[in-house]
């Protein structure tokens, strides 16, 4: 590069770490952002990309943090969170996930669902050591593992049996270095909600072999065709070694509030604590305050229509994209993402996306930055508006129908 070249910004560039090298770019946040400076040029783009609804947060979450700022509530908080939140946690906790635990030792606020993982990873892993993922899985999980010193171990689910793992599998992957077993439900990019079987088969390999499991439950509110989550938590056995993450962004669309909680037994909840004082410090506090409402019993209630309505709009998205010759996709067991199969198309799927973003200016994210089995996907966002969703849909039909 020729220093006429080099930017203000590029002048002093220092050596960064093998960890941080060594990881690539969250493909989902990327798009998005892309997506966002396209919009910014003039360009009208459906974004199909990012894991976040049309709808606002709620305006009674949003009055209960401004009240929350007015009253003086602007200051750190304890690290493990206000006691305000920590109660209505756990009150929410026993009220829809059925499960008894103590404000006061086995939760902490977090500040997302992400960081919630990384206090998780930092209080059962040390350098070199193993944690088992899915595959595919959140584009995060291996990136978070790596950066704090861990080893992700990849274990493929089966497509044939609704991207769930058997215990078989799941036993051969197991080392003298695993740690933990990170899974989510219901899943992101795949749409399965975990049966009490297939908890089941991860309970008895974490149990048979002394590990953590950290459940990632953070699309845990929206579970369709009647189907509901349940907590591993709840198996027998599993309180002791389960770490729970939960989280405001999807359900409540609270993503830029950066507020989430994690559960689990106390000697995991204190040193997740520790993490944090160092770390972060604390969740913010009015954020907090907001996200006490948002798990009180009425507020969960009021959300329950938006959530009916967002999966009318997973089942419009899946109907029509699995009617295109090209195509195939089941409607989601839970979570919002349709997760398309593009095999027939005959393109990859980083090809398929950016060909689809530059010809018909539709962000969807590529199946490969999940798992290295998934260049025959594309996860698409089914939850935008209505208006986004048809036209998103339209384009999508029309650039497939031109391979
Ligand atoms: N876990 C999963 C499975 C997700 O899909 C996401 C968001 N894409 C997160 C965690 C991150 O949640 P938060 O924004 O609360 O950190």
């Amino acid at each position: 590069m020729t220093s006429k070249a080099l930017s203000a910004g590029d002048r002093w560039r220092a050596a960064i770490s093998e960890r941080s090298a060594s990881i690539p770019e969250s493909s989902t946040v990327a798009i998005a952002d892309l997506a966002a400076r396209m919009r910014r040029d003039g360009h009208d783009v459906v974004d199909f990309s990012a894991g976040r609804a049309a709808e606002h947060s709620p305006k009674i979450v949003c009055e209960a943090a401004i009240e929350a700022m007015r009253e003086g509530r602007t200051h750190q908080t304890e690290a493990r969170g206000l006691p305000e939140y920590l109660a209505a946690c756990t009150d929410k906790l026993t009220r829809v996930n059925g499960l008894d635990l103590d404000p006061a030792h086995n939760v902490i606020a977090t500040l997302g669902c992400k960081q919630g993982l990384v206090l998780a990873a930092l209080s059962v892993m040390d350098i070199g050591d193993e944690v088992i993922i899915e595959d595919p899985c959140f584009v995060s999980y291996a990136p978070t593992i790596k950066l704090f010193g861990g080893i992700p171990v990849a274990v493929q689910t089966d497509p044939d049996n609704r991207f769930s793992w058997s215990e078989e599998r799941l036993e051969a992957m197991i080392t003298d270095k695993t740690r933990a077993i990170l899974f989510c439900s219901p899943h992101n990019p795949a749409g399965t909600v975990h049966t009490a079987d297939d908890l089941q088969a991860i309970a008895n390999v974490a149990i048979k072999h002394d590990l953590t499991v950290i459940a990632d439950e953070i699309y845990e509110a929206v579970c369709w065709g009647g189907r509901r989550h349940q907590p591993i938590f709840a198996l027998p056995g599993m309180e002791s070694r389960t770490i729970g993450l939960m989280g405001m962004t999807k359900t409540y669309s609270m993503g830029g509030w950066r507020v989430g909680y994690a559960y689990a037994a106390s000697n995991y909840i204190e040193a997740m604590t520790k993490a944090q004082q160092h770390l972060m410090t604390c969740a913010s506090s009015f954020g907090q305050l907001g996200a006490a409402k948002a798990l009180q019993a009425d507020v969960i209630d009021s959300m329950e229509s938006l959530w009916e309505d967002w999966e009318s709009r997973c089942k419009y998205v899946t109907q029509e994209i699995d009617a295109q010759d090209k195509l195939s996709v089941t409607m989601p067991e839970g979570g919002f993402y349709a997760w398309v199969n593009i095999n027939d198309t005959g393109l990859t799927s980083r090809d398929f996306c950016t060909r689809l973003l530059q010809e018909k200016q539709v962000a969807a994210v590529p199946g490969i930055t999940f798992g290295a089995a998934c260049d025959n996907h594309i996860r698409i966002t089914c939850v935008r508006s209505w208006d986004e969703v048809r036209e998103g849909v339209q384009r999508l039909k029309q650039f497939v129908a031109e391979q």
